[in-house]
């Protein structure tokens, strides 16, 4: 077996970039482990500003070739790309739970089977691409799609795979060519999607997967003159950064970024819905960036919802992830898990109250954690804690709950629980958010706009929004015959 090869969870993933349809080692490389016991993985190739250079050459070489690929050609390659996630569906869910400890079961049945239709969807999409042309002055607009070029793609570690490819398909489709670069915390995925990749047919340097760390990479690619799309998951101040290296080229971004979402609980709502749909914030171990953290619940229902809440976190079972019975497994690092529990200290220290959890767990295990008696404007409200930290607070009536909703710098999601129709329209009317759930939470398609408001995030992807963003769009227009004869 090749120095460069190692075995993640039985499955053969190899340690290198992939750049321009071959395997580069870098000279230095950084220890993966795994969150589930905090053993090492993998040495990973540690790319440099040269190594990065190299693979948006590569991506700069492969685009006229791709963008002058048919459209029916690109989407063909693309749900090659699925049928090879799908045939190697069982690998990606094993690998990614090991690499990033999310749930097995979920990357099994809905994470990876997601990855794929990421591609399906986008091909299709491809070639239904059509704007209606309009006439002005008898005059025809033609409105194009042009491929943009090369496109760097950043993406963060709570859900690899999945947030990776949903940026790496669109991209593709539209006739760009990619570099991915994976969070350093979980960068195997990615590695495995690039063999994928090569099986389907994908010509060399069309996508492009660079190792390493962002601090040291980052830079070389989010300021190459080259690079004309910047698509980034992650967080708010590197988010800052990137868009200050990229100013001097004007290159565009899409920015998805972080999220501190209410979830309104009126007095009129099926408070057992509530009360479920608030557990499932625990989801992933609270390392998702849609996750309602902050439970904004109607004072006179506030007792009743807190004990059917606390009946079913109760019932939550943390372990090994891999295990088809565990609800929430380990958090992502070492480092993440005292990043959390510097924030649960701070609030206690500042008169929070734990109704649930408060403290660490065994290894890398944060227990569930209901924290109550909080000030809105303190740091447990107002800032993304990414663990399985949930805040309680009451309102009375709409408007302090719209007011309490929108008072953080952030923007993504909102879910309300009402049992009123009118309540939820004007209610939701008033929610700053680019995404809001009525009485269900995590329900996504494809095909609806995604992405964040204020410190949330910069533009919209899904649906033909992505096709906007990663495409020059283009409007032809042209005279009528006979418009121009002078005679
Ligand atoms: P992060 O910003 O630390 O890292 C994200 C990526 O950026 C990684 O690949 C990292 O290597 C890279 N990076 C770091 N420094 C860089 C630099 N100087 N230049 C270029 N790239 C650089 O974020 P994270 O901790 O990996 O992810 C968690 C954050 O992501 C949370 O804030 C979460 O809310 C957010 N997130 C947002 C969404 C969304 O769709 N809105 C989805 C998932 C996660």
């Amino acid at each position: 077996m090749s120095a460069h090869l190692t075995t993640v969870a039985g499955v053969p993933v190899d340690t290198r970039h992939w750049i321009g349809g071959e395997r580069v080692a870098s000279a230095a490389t950084f220890t993966d482990t795994s969150p589930i016991d905090g053993a090492p993985l993998a040495e990973i190739s540690r790319g440099t500003p040269a190594e990065a250079a190299a693979a948006v050459a590569a991506a700069r070489a492969a685009f006229p070739g791709w963008a002058a690929t048919p459209p029916a050609e690109r989407a063909r390659l693309l749900r090659a790309v699925a049928d090879g996630v799908d045939r190697r569906l069982e690998d990606l869910s094993l690998v990614e739970t090991t690499d990033n400890g999310a749930l097995l079961r979920s990357h099994r049945r809905g994470v990876m089977p997601r990855v794929a239709h990421n591609f399906r969807f986008f091909a299709d999409r491809l070639e239904e691409l059509e704007h209606e042309d309009f006439t002005t002055r008898d005059h025809t607009n033609h409105v194009t799609w042009d491929p943009a070029g090369p496109c760097v793609l950043i993406t963060p570690w709570n859900a690899p795979l999945m947030l990776a490819t949903w940026k790496v398909a669109p991209a593709l489709a539209a006739g760009n060519t990619v570099v991915l670069k994976p969070a350093e915390w979980s960068p195997l995925t990615a590695s495995l999607l690039a063999d994928i990749a090569a099986e389907a047919g994908l010509p060399p340097g069309v996508l492009n997967v660079l190792q390493g760390y962002g601090s040291e990479v980052g830079d070389a690619l989010t300021s190459h003159p080259d690079v004309r799309r910047i698509s980034f998951t992650g967080s708010v101040p590197t988010a800052r950064h990137i868009a200050a290296s990229a100013a001097p080229h004007l290159t565009p971004l899409s920015l998805e970024l972080g999220g501190k979402s209410p979830l309104l609980v009126f007095a009129d709502a099926d408070l057992d819905l509530a009360a479920d749909l608030a557990v499932e914030q625990y989801d992933n171990a609270g390392q998702v960036c849609l996750a309602a953290t902050r439970i904004l619940v109607e004072e006179s229902v506030a007792e009743e919802f807190t004990r059917r809440f606390v009946d079913r976190a109760s019932r939550l079972r943390q372990g090994d992830p891999r295990d088809e019975a565990t609800d929430i497994g380990p958090n992502i690092h070492p480092r993440q898990l005292d990043k959390i529990d510097g924030f649960v200290r701070r609030a206690l220290a500042d008169g929070a109250r734990a109704v649930i959890g408060g403290h660490r767990g065994e290894g890398q295990y944060y227990a569930p954690t209901l924290l109550t008696d909080v000030r809105q404007d303190s740091e447990i409200v107002q800032e993304e804690v990414f663990g399985p930290v949930l805040t309680l607070q009451t309102f009375t009536g709409e408007d302090e709950a719209v007011r309490l909703a929108n008072d953080t710098r952030f923007g993504l999601a909102a879910t309300l629980v009402t049992g009123d129709p009118s309540r939820a329209a004007r209610v939701s009317a008033r929610l700053v958010a680019g995404t809001v759930w009525v009485n269900c939470f995590f329900v996504r398609d494809l095909r609806a706009p995604f992405g964040g408001s204020r410190d949330s995030g910069v533009g919209r992807e899904g649906g033909n929004w992505s096709f906007d963003f990663y495409c020059d769009v283009k409007n032809t227009v042209t005279a009528p015959k006979g418009w121009n004869d002078h005679g």
